[in-house]
């Protein structure tokens, strides 16, 4: 019950209004320590309920009689322009009953109009690095009187290259009392080192870890013998699973075309959104799937980032995800909020390693599956270690359908080949969302564990 937090009523009536009756874990672990004041450092992963766990203590700091503006009192950074859209929706409805006023500061919007918004001085500005900081060096921001530093999906800030700018940012707001670090993964040193240079003595809240993240979704594999052959069992599936809306994604921008080109001319309602998409595709996309009139997504990680689409209930990892995290990301767009989800990798012979070394990361084993209609003839490794993995699988030369036979016959004919160098398509890269800053630096993830 929500009414276990000492929350003002007020906030506790939005929350009924809400329909909010039990508290996540995520909310009952950070909402009491961060009622106290303390510097909290969260592993939670999106989906957990993580933003109601920094708003409502954020608003219970705020919250007060209606008084002319003159500080901004809180600021939260995050990566995503849409992810910045969302936690304002959030915090709307959270002080639907307060005179609490909260303004968003995130690029591809008009500069002069965001210049007017913060002369009205919000109570709360939510916003992405780049832009907050172009409109700090335009002398149009004032976070002198900040007294709550809220960084949300610190780790995906870092990945986008927002360090220094987050620092900065942050060492603006100099006069602050509190700060709360949420991120979806313990990080890697970038983020030891941005914990130990903006948390004071933070306590470390570690909510869900990885392998309670998808309760509500059942995660399965389906063997693949090459990706022809994944094409027909993703067709198979999205005619014939139960699902409101799907996503699948893939580890390029080609790929991503690739199938979205197929689906189309399948006549599916399909969008595609990778790197190249710009705001304008992007939001297009999102609001057709929103409302419905899309089913079916294709994505690369980097575009699904921040995506929060109510019925999203399958994920087709058409090409599996390079670390456990990126699978914990894409797995975590569906189930959301205690919703049944389904979630299907499909695998080939290349792909098993990877999985099986997903499957350790995250100490689950997905369930396999096989279609009677589109079964092929690979169905895992004949032998595998106690790890998982395949015993002696060596890379064998394929063609582009995977037979190895008619890959050997080819090379016979050619006679002695030289050296050459192999055009692979290039797994598509961390982009700025938010279109402003520009990539500075890719922090490398920790491989996923052996
Ligand atoms: P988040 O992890 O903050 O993105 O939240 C995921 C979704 O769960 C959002 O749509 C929230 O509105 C919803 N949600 C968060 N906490 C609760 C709760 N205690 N009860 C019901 N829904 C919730």
């Amino acid at each position: 019950m929500f009414s276990q937090f000492a929350l003002h009523e007020r906030l506790l009536k939005a929350v009924a209004e809400l329909n909010f009756v039990e508290p996540t874990p995520v909310q009952t672990a950070a909402i009491p320590l961060a009622l106290e004041g303390r510097d909290l450092r969260v592993t939670a992963q999106t989906g957990s309920g993580k933003t109601a766990a920094f708003v409502l203590p954020m608003l219970n700091r705020l919250i007060g009689p209606a008084k002319v503006r003159v500080d901004i009192r809180a600021l939260i950074l995050l990566p995503t322009r849409e992810l910045a859209q969302q936690t304002l929706k959030e915090v709307e409805r959270f002080s639907q009953f307060t005179f609490i006023k909260a303004g968003l500061i995130t690029g591809g919007e008009d500069f002069k109009v965001q210049a007017a918004m913060l002369r009205k001085v919000p109570d709360i500005l939510i916003g992405t690095p780049g832009r907050l900081l172009e409109q700090l060096n335009a002398g149009n921001l004032d976070l002198k009187h900040v007294e709550l530093l809220i960084l949300d999906e610190a780790d995906r800030m870092l990945d986008m290259g927002f360090a220094e700018d987050v620092e900065r940012l942050a060492n603006e707001c100099a006069n602050r009392q509190q700060t709360m670090l949420f991120s979806a993964t313990t990080g890697g040193s970038g983020l030891r080192e941005m914990i130990a240079k903006v948390l004071k003595e933070p306590q470390h809240l570690q909510v869900n870890s990885v392998s309670e993240l998808a309760e509500g979704t059942r995660q399965q594999i389906i063997t693949a013998d090459h990706n022809v052959h994944k094409e027909q069992i993703l067709h198979w599936l999205l005619a014939n699973e139960t699902y409101q809306k799907a996503i699948i994604f893939t580890n390029t921008r080609a790929m991503a075309d690739r199938i979205y080109g197929r689906l189309v001319a399948l006549e599916y309602k399909t969008f595609v959104l990778h790197g190249e998409k710009d705001q304008k595709d992007r939001k297009l996309a999102i609001d057709r799937l929103k409302q419905g009139g899309v089913k079916i997504l294709v994505a690369t990680d980097v575009a699904a980032r921040g995506l929060d689409v109510d019925g999203l209930d399958m994920v087709i990892n058409f090409d599996m995800p390079r670390s456990g995290d990126d699978y914990v990301h894409r797995i975590g767009r569906t189930g959301r909020a205690g919703a049944e989800g389904l979630a299907i990798s499909l695998i080939t012979h290349g792909d098993w390693n990877l999985m099986s070394s997903i499957e350790r990361y995250l100490k689950q084993k997905f369930e396999r599956r096989t279609i009677k209609e589109v079964k092929g003839t690979y169905t895992g490794p004949k032998k595998v270690k106690a790890s998982g993995k395949a015993v002696g699988v060596k890379k064998k030369k394929t063609d582009a359908k995977g037979d190895k036979k008619a890959a050997d016959k080819k090379k016979a004919a050619k006679g002695p080949t030289k050296r050459k160098t192999v055009n692979r398509p290039k797994a598509e890269s961390l982009v700025s969302q938010d279109g402003m800053a520009p990539l500075k630096k890719r922090v490398t993830r920790p491989p996923v564990s052996e």
